[in-house]
């Protein structure tokens, strides 16, 4: 860890003030070794309410700059993660556990979505325009944006969510996972440095924090991303005051592989993207549905790209798969693949040596199981792929929509027509062809179904943090 001052003391942001939590400290664990990463301050109920008190203040004179200023600011805050770049992946690491390459990627990605954010344009439809009359529709800001954000990716989410409200003109206070708030702290500590006080908060606390955020009567939106359940509870806490809503929830993504695939050239980007930060990725492929022509022989590859992974600290050279981000999601992970084994699936990797502490589980290739199973019926979240034998593409589409959730799904094929033409019966907000869980900043995402409402990204993204305004204009 050569660019973290661990002597930094992890406190709050309220009001522009970094701050101690009122309700003492949350100790974060790095999930490598399960020992203390670091102390890091715990905001109480009351702390809250002050970064509430401050944003309502603090929104007057934001909403008011111009739009050039507020470009040139999420610029200069770019400019700011890049100046922290390595310090930010290196606290990624400690909290979280990802390869340190990842890590650094995870903070390319939120520069790269933050001037992105900055270059787009709020349009001004023009729905009249006669001699009498004009008529305008305008996006206006929303005022106070609860931004609340999970473990798995912390910095990146966390961008998603602040920058796209910043750029509309609202003021935001976030909450980060208790898990792995730190680069997080970094983040809005660089963003502090950019902008007055109060258009950036941050409070560091479990789901009470949360709820006391998400519910409060001077919030006008939360953008959350996590859990269904969660996402289910912040949707009821929102009803009194009607709150604005755009939340991020879980996935069980399907790929389907059709029976003209060229195995060879698919396997590890079939890897990549179910293994994506160690499965925990919200749109990972999480279950593979493969012909059963090519079943054994795609299982196969899986199974030695798995074997081939050097499992252990984010931070050593030669790991290339990291530990589960917490105990709690390592034993739900342990216990799937468990029942799936009790219940005769095979798995045909993860034999290889791990290091004694940490939360670690070797990337987990089943096979030999049914759609009945928890490992497929569930959301895994953890460095488990279930591979599923089909007959009949109709039936496979069939199976990958029978699921609550509709994040993402995937069709791999070499017949571009036909991948599309299946790829269109998908239930899910996005479907790749040929690869999963790519996401950019310029396309919309969000899921259908259970896996949320509303989308981040693109100027669909930018847009949800605004509200309609509609402008007539009597010209006489
Ligand atoms: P989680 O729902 O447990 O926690 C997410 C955040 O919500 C944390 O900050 C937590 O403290 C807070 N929280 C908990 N209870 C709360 C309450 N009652 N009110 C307000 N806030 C509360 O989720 P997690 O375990 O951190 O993340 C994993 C989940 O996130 C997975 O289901 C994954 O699919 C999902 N996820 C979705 C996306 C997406 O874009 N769709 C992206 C990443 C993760």
């Amino acid at each position: 860890m050569q660019h973290i001052n661990m002597l930094n003391e992890f406190k709050l942001i309220i009001n522009g003030q970094s701050c101690l939590g009122e309700a003492g400290e949350l100790d974060i664990i790095n999930p490598a070794t399960a020992t203390l990463a670091a102390r890091c301050a715990k905001a109480s109920i009351a702390q809250v309410d002050q970064a509430v008190t401050a944003a309502k203040a603090a929104f007057k004179g934001w909403q008011r700059c111009s739009h050039e200023e507020r470009k040139s600011i999420l610029h200069k805050i770019a400019d700011g993660i890049e100046k922290h770049a390595e310090t930010l992946a290196e606290l990624i690491v400690l909290e979280q556990g990802k390869p340190l390459a990842l890590a650094q990627m995870e903070v390319q990605g939120a520069i790269g979505w933050t001037r992105y954010t900055a270059g787009l344009d709020l349009p001004v439809e023009i729905i009249e325009d006669s001699e009498q009359k004009r008529i305008e529709r305008h996006y206006q800001p929303l005022g106070v944006v609860a931004s609340i954000t999970p473990w798995n990716w912390p910095l990146m989410i966390a961008v998603w969510h602040i920058m796209p409200a910043l750029r509309a003109g609202n003021v935001v206070i976030n909450k980060p996972s208790e898990f792995t708030p730190l680069a997080t702290l970094k983040l809005c500590e660089i963003i502090q440095q950019e902008v007055p006080a109060g258009v950036i908060s941050i409070v560091v606390g479990d789901g009470e924090v949360g709820e006391a955020l998400s519910s409060h009567p001077d919030v006008q939106k939360v953008v959350f991303t996590g859990s269904t359940r969660t996402g289910q509870h912040i949707m009821s806490g929102a009803v009194k005051t009607l709150k604005h809503l755009t939340l991020e929830l879980g996935g069980n993504d399907a790929g389907i592989v059709l029976p003209d695939a060229d195995l060879d050239q698919i396997a590890n980007r079939i890897f990549d993207m179910a293994f994506l930060n160690g499965g925990q990725t919200c749109a990972a492929l999480k279950r593979l549905y493969v012909h059963e022509s090519q079943y054994d022989a795609l299982a196969q590859k899986l199974a030695d790209i798995a074997n081939a992974q050097v499992v252990g600290d984010g931070m050593a050279a030669e790991t290339t798969f990291g530990p589960v981000q917490n105990k709690l999601q390592y034993d739900k992970v342990k216990a799937l693949i468990a029942d799936a084994i009790a219940q005769g699936a095979k798995a045909l990797s993860g034999n290889q040596m791990l290091p004694e502490q940490g939360y670690f589980i070797a990337p987990t290739i089943l096979t030999g199981l049914d759609d009945a199973c928890r490992v497929v019926q569930e959301e895994q979240f953890g460095p488990v792929l279930p591979i599923l034998k089909y007959q009949s593409i109709d039936d496979a589409i069939a199976r990958a929509n029978a699921s609550e959730f509709g994040l993402g799904g995937s069709i791999w094929s070499q017949d571009l027509k036909a991948a599309q033409f299946y790829a269109a019966q998908l239930q899910c907000g996005t479907v790749w062809i040929n690869t999963h869980a790519e996401v950019v900043p310029h396309a919309a995402f969000g899921g259908w179904k259970m896996s949320g409402i509303g989308a981040e990204f693109g100027l669909e993204g930018l847009l949800e943090n605004t509200i309609g305004q509609t402008l007539h204009i009597n010209k006489n």
